[in-house]
């Protein structure tokens, strides 16, 4: 059974508020800001710039931001400030209608930990997606494991367990995998069947079972995301657009990122399998009807073939 990503178009609304003075420096081992720059004049007065409007690789460059915090390279953040402000992401903590500030509400120490946590998350999201619209079956049979039936219901797939991220305040930036019991579904709701003590589970046990099984963790985490964001009707003055549109309202480069990762790489794509005969593949999102090349002419020759056939 497919699982259906249920998807809206709309503008991603941020006021994108750069820190162009932004200073970090270390003190003590915790990186400080002596000056956030935000604020200024200038840029009030500056006209919105809204990078995830602007730079179709935008996402990519917060991607990067992991990167330079996980280095600890103070440069490269620093830049990232100066360039897109904050990130405003929210803590595992205030999960609900969180509009906060990277370095208002929290420590200097957790705010770095959350922007990590979910740099993090967002980094291996990426990733996952890429690999599954790839086929890259190699890392992706690496996080789940060989086919084996289990007694552990789920498998952490990120943090890693060797992760260098100290997490103990998890939850929103937690990707698990739940792995399905062999128990039939008729049977769990059967009132009169008494449950094994022990379940026994099924990790994904061929190609096909794998990839079903990265999709439903990315539908899952993509659907957690969207539930944090707002979504407003807007009454726009430009006559040659419908009059209500909407908007996708953000406060911080992060998820205006996972926003325009989202409409770039994901709204598109729903998985749909090789219409070749015998050939399970999934149809990557710049093909139609068939996975590859091979398979169409393959398809057409098959279809060729029939006709001649038919002929004689
Ligand atoms: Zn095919």
């Amino acid at each position: 059974m497919r699982r259906q990503l249920k998807t809206i178009y709309a503008e991603i609304s941020w006021y994108c508020d750069p820190w162009e003075a932004a200073t970090l420096k270390t003190r003590h081992g915790e990186r400080i800001f002596t000056n956030h720059g935000k604020y200024t004049p200038c840029n009030l007065l500056d006209p919105i710039k809204n990078p995830a409007q602007q730079n179709p690789l935008f996402w990519q460059d917060v991607r990067q931001w992991y990167f330079a915090l996980m280095n600890n390279d103070i440069d490269k953040i620093q830049g990232y400030y100066r360039l897109y402000g904050q990130l405003n992401v929210i803590p595992p903590d205030e999960k609900y209608d969180y509009q906060g500030y990277d370095f208002g509400l929290h420590s200097y120490e957790d705010a770095w930990r959350f922007n990590e946590e979910a740099l993090g998350w967002f980094n291996f999201l990426t990733c996952l997606t890429d690999w599954l619209k790839k086929k890259k079956f190699g890392p992706l049979w690496e996080l789940f494991g060989k086919p084996r039936v289990t007694n552990s219901g789920s498998i952490d797939l990120y943090p890693e367990a060797n992760s260098p991220l100290d997490l103990q305040s998890l939850g929103l930036y937690q990707i698990r995998y739940s792995i399905p019991s062999i128990i039939p579904l008729e049977k769990l709701r059967d009132p009169a069947f008494v449950r094994p003590t022990k379940y026994e589970h099924q990790t994904p046990q061929d190609d096909t079972q794998l990839l079903q099984a990265v999709w439903n963790v990315i539908v899952d985490q993509v659907e957690m995301m969207m539930n944090e964001i707002e979504l407003t009707p807007f009454r726009g003055g430009d006559a040659t657009k419908p009059n209500l549109t909407w908007r996708f309202r953000v406060y911080g480069a992060f998820q205006a990122a996972f926003l325009q990762w989202y409409f770039q790489e994901l709204a598109d794509v729903n998985i749909e399998k090789c219409a070749k005969s015998g050939c399970e593949k999934i149809v990557p999102p710049d093909r139609r009807k068939y996975c590859s090349k091979q398979c169409y002419a393959a398809a057409a020759k098959q279809r060729q073939r029939i006709r001649k056939a038919m002929e004689v």
